[in-house]
């Protein structure tokens, strides 16, 4: 199978496999795990913060960042296509017990003025804000990935206001790759940051979050509060810390590969690619070649080829660790054959 449903369906490599096997462990609720230890020190020197925590899911990442920065009945600005808001199960008024005041953006990013306009004002009506999330690249808008100056923008707008940015960046590795600005830079004009190491990067397990030493000392609280108190948990910090070391600029050919099969797809009558791939995302709409979306999903499955759906008239590839370039001619000729 050529599975090109999301950047999450990889297997660790021989390298990961390794370093979990020889992985040095200790129990990392005491602070003993030394590839945990290695995992965070490395991962807080590349984005240029104090501190950085290993978490068990972006989910978690981005949970953790709402719970030490808010307090229930607070208010974050998020924009309206935010993981966080469709995809976390609610969890930021579930957990955290805050109200999300979403924004429509552009291609995922949010005008600045109106992330201003919506920052409440002192009222006894009122929640208080508290937080502003960003997403980079963003995941719904098709891997976009949102300009710096948009996010220099928003942190200016926000340090006026006091209020802190979390950035969730669980793909930020491959906007940075993309665009040649380094994630130090990006990270620059965030509080706080989450990023996956189990999506392009190829680990098997695991999230970090990352800002300054006040906020990640909190922040292990929550952790441990939530559970992700773990022990020798260097077995996967080892494959973590492969994937962060030697994998980044690997993403330059999922972005090679996406740009290939989008131009192969833009070259199919019937087929509309819907996103400008900057990454490693691609929507394509269907509805033109008489087939549903679970319809041509089946088709593609029927030739080895697994993709996921994007709303009622689209399907979404996700190029990956695991496909090679061979995968991706075959699934033009795959496509080619269903619409023909
Ligand atoms: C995948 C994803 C997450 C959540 O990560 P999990 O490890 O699946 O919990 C958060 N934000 C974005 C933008 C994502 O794409």
């Amino acid at each position: 199978m050529i599975d090109l449903r999301s950047d999450t369906v990889t297997k660790p490599s021989k390298a990961m496999r390794k370093a979990a096997y020889e992985a040095e462990v200790g129990d990392d609720v005491y602070g003993e795990d030394a590839t945990v230890n290695k995992l965070e020190e490395t991962a807080a020197e590349i984005l240029g913060k104090e501190s950085a925590l290993f978490v068990t899911s972006g989910t978690q990442g981005n949970q953790i960042a709402a719970l030490t920065h808010c307090k229930p009945g607070d208010e974050v600005i998020l924009e309206a296509n935010a993981h966080i808001f469709l995809y976390e199960a609610a969890a930021f008024s579930a957990l955290a017990g805050v109200q999300s005041n979403p924004i429509q953006g552009t291609r995922g990013a949010m005008n600045p003025k109106d992330v201003e306009t919506t920052i409440r004002k002192d009222d006894i009506h009122f929640p208080d804000t508290t937080l502003i999330c960003l997403e980079n690249t963003h995941n719904k808008a098709g891997g976009a990935i949102v300009p710096l100056e948009n996010m220099r923008e928003i942190y200016s707008i926000a340090n006026r206001n006091n209020i802190p940015v979390h950035l969730d960046g669980a793909r930020l590795f491959n906007a940075s790759v993309a665009s040649g600005i380094s994630v130090r830079t990006y990270a620059k004009y965030t509080d706080t940051v989450q990023f996956c190491l189990s999506k392009g990067l190829g680990a098997p397990v695991g999230s970090i979050i990352a800002g300054d030493r006040q906020f990640i000392a909190k922040a292990k609280k929550w952790r441990k509060r939530l559970g992700g108190g773990l022990r020798q948990a260097g077995i996967i910090a080892g494959p973590g810390l492969v994937a962060l070391t030697e994998n980044v600029e690997r993403l330059v050919e999922d972005h090679d590969f996406a740009k290939k099969l989008a131009n192969g797809l833009a070259n199919i009558d019937k087929l509309q690619v819907e996103n400008k791939v900057e990454t490693n995302i691609i929507l394509v709409n269907v509805k033109n070649t008489g087939y549903s979306v679970n319809q041509f999903l089946e088709e593609l499955k029927s030739r080895g080829i697994l993709a996921g759906a994007y709303g009622t008239n689209s399907i979404r590839f996700v190029t990956n660790y695991d496909v090679t370039k061979e995968d991706i001619e075959k699934t033009l000729v795959r496509i080619q054959e269903i619409v023909s």
